[in-house]
């Protein structure tokens, strides 16, 4: 199964983000838990929840890939921010068994200058404080292109944080094809080689999601800034090796492209139409 999709509003909530990916096309989405910018979280309602559980059941759904705010921080040099940064996860972890099963990504942040060793350590410990046992959410970091004091610009910190992590179980990553060109991966050259790697250094069976992004910027950049499918550095071909990847077959995969609905949906059929499984 070929699972693609965008981000979507959660503005108007479930039922309305399940209806949204069924017009673009799409049979998984993203969305942010909270508005991107941070602050408080909508109220969930539970029968519109209901409503979009068993669409999404009609339509074979895969897992959504939730989006925490970009601006949550949790190894922040400052108690003060952390300690929020604390409190929006936990909440949001809470949040997410609404829709059992699915998955939560994260940035897992910005060192500021106390070394990533440091930052690596802090977001450790934060993730032994708010994985419980019982929940059915599954966690994941996402690979970051390394710009400013980011963590997890190589898989080796990726690594080092699921090493600390005590519930390994609750945790997964996610590859942002943007971020690791921009990191460094040849994705476009190498795809095996890259693969290979995040193999030996996390685990393949660690990759739960692709966020399928082109990159403005040149291979080792560190830039972080995306670009339409196909009208980037990466480029169209590679586009359709990673999407044809055996390794990488069900995973879902979320556009996180410069676009209006317009535009995904017209990356969604493109993708689609460029899937061998799909076009059989
Ligand atoms: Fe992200
Ligand atoms: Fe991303
Ligand atoms: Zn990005």
């Amino acid at each position: 199964m070929f699972y693609i999709g965008s981000h979507i509003s959660s503005s108007k909530g479930y039922e309305a983000m399940g209806k949204q990916a069924l017009k673009l096309g799409a049979n998984t989405f993203a969305f942010f838990t909270r508005n991107p910018r941070g602050g408080k979280a909508k109220e969930i309602i539970k029968e519109d929840v209901d409503r979009f559980l068993q669409l999404a059941k009609e339509h074979s759904f895969g897992k959504l890939v939730a989006h925490a705010p970009y601006t949550m921080n949790i190894c922040a040099a400052k108690e003060d921010i952390r300690k929020f940064a604390r409190e929006m996860f936990a909440d949001d972890l809470a949040r997410m068994e609404y829709t059992p099963g699915n998955y939560y990504n994260f940035h897992p942040g910005s060192h500021v200058g106390q070394g990533s060793s440091q930052g690596i350590a802090i977001i450790g410990e934060v993730l032994n404080g708010v994985l419980k046992e019982d929940m059915t959410t599954t966690v994941l970091l996402e690979t970051m292109a390394g710009k400013g004091t980011e963590v997890g610009r190589n898989f080796e910190e990726l690594r080092a944080i699921l090493d600390l992590v005590d519930l390994k179980e609750k945790m997964g990553v996610c590859l942002d094809t943007c971020h690791i060109w921009d990191g460094g991966y040849d994705v476009v050259n190498n795809l095996d080689g890259v693969l290979k790697e995040f193999d030996d250094v996390i685990g393949l069976s660690k990759l739960k999601a692709v966020h399928l992004n082109d990159s403005m910027n040149p291979l080792g950049s560190h830039k972080d800034r995306h670009e339409k499918i196909g009208e980037g550095n990466i480029g169209l071909k590679a586009m359709g090796q990673i999407i044809n990847h055996p390794k990488l077959q069900g995973l879902p995969f979320i556009l996180e492209t410069p676009n209006d609905d317009a535009g995904w949906a017209k990356e969604i059929a493109m993708l689609r139409e460029m899937h061998k499984e799909d076009k059989a």
